[in-house]
């Protein structure tokens, strides 16, 4: 695959694809350690064919971006918290932990190495970056592996929505995403290789992805495809699913924060019946990726509940999109420690 050319890029035209970009940190563990860990121009991975993610889906990842401010310096957003998330993950799937502080400094020698595809302030762009720790070493049997791999590879992304925010529809899924007591609080590929065909179902029928419910009585809502999912009540409430299935978004808590502190809303963790939707005057999906998609319309049992409308972004949903872009891009004082400078 051809290395990507920063200079031949559209920054106003980028999708959500990967690139092959000319750095990315690697590090191996190996007889109970890590090994010294580096950038490298190498972006395939040697693996043998034992190796106990390909069989046993033994492997975590993050998603996380780099954003240009206005006077051309890129910050990250909330990277400890990323760090923090794969050290759960880890440890759920028997895996060594990448030290925390070594995961952010690892991401900022990728963004350092890369900084010419940190697409321009003004764009909507930002690189987006994807830790990665995987079982590699080989054995049959079901057990842990004895060699790991962590890395991180990068690659510019555009805004998620090319002219403006705008809501889509979702539906719910007759599939469960993941088991109250199985890893759906871990960020691993397995729940995502479930996750593919209730996603292409949706695609299919015209939504932009479905919606899960408990996985117990299917009753609740529990989250949206790869983000969370939030209700603003009638009376100002923001109010996001609590659940032990649910993948816990820094997108959602930070929301939950700002709604709080910076918007004077309340806010409530807690059951989102789906016979209740009533109760909201506007909803959205939140996440790295998505950073937040108003929900237009909610489908289930063949009934479109529309929450603000299908063509317009509600106020509140605006707002904090609003805060929230504006502490990432660098135009709204961030929190205390919600942003790290990388160059
Ligand atoms: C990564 C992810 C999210 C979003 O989390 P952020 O930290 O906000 O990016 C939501 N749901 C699932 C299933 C995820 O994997």
């Amino acid at each position: 695959m051809a290395k990507a050319d920063a200079s031949k890029l559209d920054w106003n035209n980028l999708g959500f694809e990967y690139m092959d970009l000319p750095y990315r940190y690697t590090a191996h563990w190996k007889d109970g350690a890590w090994q010294d860990g580096g950038l490298t121009e190498n972006s395939t991975l040697p693996l043998n064919e034992a190796a106990v993610v390909l069989h046993y889906g033994q492997g975590a990842f993050e998603g996380m971006k780099a954003y240009r401010t206005p006077d051309n310096k890129i910050q990250l957003f909330r990277p400890d918290r990323n760090a923090a998330r794969l050290k759960n993950s880890a440890e759920r799937l028997l895996m060594p932990v990448f030290p925390e502080d070594k995961f952010v400094d690892a991401v900022k020698q990728v963004v350092k190495a890369n900084a010419d595809f940190v697409p321009p302030y003004g764009t909507g762009g930002t690189l987006y970056i994807r830790p990665l720790l995987i079982g590699s070493g080989a054995t049959i049997g079901v057990h842990a592996a004895p060699e790991y791999t962590f890395t991180v590879f990068a690659m510019p992304v555009g805004s998620y929505f090319k002219g403006g925010m705008t809501p889509v529809n979702f539906t719910t899924s007759q599939y469960d995403r993941a088991a109250h007591k199985g890893t759906g609080q871990s960020k691993v590929g397995g729940n995502y290789a479930a996750s593919l065909l209730p996603g292409e179902n949706a695609h299919k029928d015209g939504f932009a992805d479905c919606v899960y419910l408990d996985p117990v009585n299917h009753k609740k809502i529990e989250e949206v495809g790869s983000a969370n999912f939030f209700g603003i009540t009638k009376d100002n409430v923001f109010a996001t699913p609590k659940s032990p299935s649910i993948l816990p978004s820094i997108t959602k808590y930070s929301l939950l924060w700002l709604a709080e502190h910076r918007l004077g809303l309340g806010t409530e963790e807690g059951d989102v019946y789906i016979d209740q939707l009533d109760r909201f005057k506007e909803a959205g999906a939140c996440g790295t990726a998505a950073v937040i998609s108003p929900i237009g319309g909610l489908e289930h049992n063949g009934n479109l509940h529309v929450f603000y409308s299908e063509t317009e972004v509600g106020p509140v949903t605006k707002k904090l999109y609003d805060e929230l872009t504006g502490i990432q891009f660098g135009t709204v004082e961030a929190p205390e420690g919600w942003v790290q400078v990388v160059e």
